[in-house]
């Protein structure tokens, strides 16, 4: 029996020579290591007065509405461009190389509702950070950032501005 963490396995080069990938499909297909893991996620947001968990794609999603049911409240998606069907908001931002777009139906929540926003993996932090954007545009209030990985050695918290709480399941 593993615990879930050692169920995340790393593959070098992916997508890209040197990166080194954090695969968390290994927890996800184990019955025991996702719920473990899916707990320890919950652990810090239990008595924290939640309307839903905002989970970005694609991973985002799958560790977010888990992640919503485990808390029990709802889950909203934030997607990549062109994805969803309704009246939409739209954020670019920045990536290490060239730029991105993120959208959120626009009445996907009421008006400062309190949220949290999940990914799989903290990274440069771009992605967290614009997805956080995009949902206070929305006009709901977000409450705290959750991911399962922090890649610490690359410094996103350092450059952590918001005064949610970032809180991350496991650290390398
Ligand atoms: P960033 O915006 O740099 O924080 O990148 C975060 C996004 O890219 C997340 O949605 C992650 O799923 C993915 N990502 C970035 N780097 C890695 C990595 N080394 N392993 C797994 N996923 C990663």
């Amino acid at each position: 029996m593993h615990a879930w963490s050692d169920l995340i396995r790393d593959i070098p080069d992916f997508p890209k020579p040197g990166i080194l990938f954090k695969d968390i499909t290994p927890v996800l297909a184990d019955a025991r290591g996702f719920a473990d893991a899916v707990a320890a996620m919950a652990e810090p947001w239990r008595k924290q007065p939640l309307h839903a968990v905002v989970g970005v794609e694609a991973r985002g999603f799958i560790l977010g509405a888990a992640l919503a049911r485990e808390l029990g409240v709802g889950f909203v998606p934030v997607r990549k461009p062109g994805k969803l069907p309704g009246h939409t908001l739209s954020l670019d931002y920045g990536l290490e190389y060239g730029r991105d777009r993120l959208e959120i139906h626009a009445d996907a929540l009421p008006q400062a509702a309190p949220v949290i926003v999940v990914d799989d993996v903290l990274a440069t932090g771009g992605t967290l950070k614009a997805a956080i954007q995009l949902v206070e545009q929305q006009g709901a209030r977000v409450v705290g950032a959750a991911v399962l990985v922090e890649l610490a050695f690359l410094a996103a918290r350092a450059t952590w501005r918001h005064p949610a709480p970032l809180v991350a399941t496991l650290s390398y």
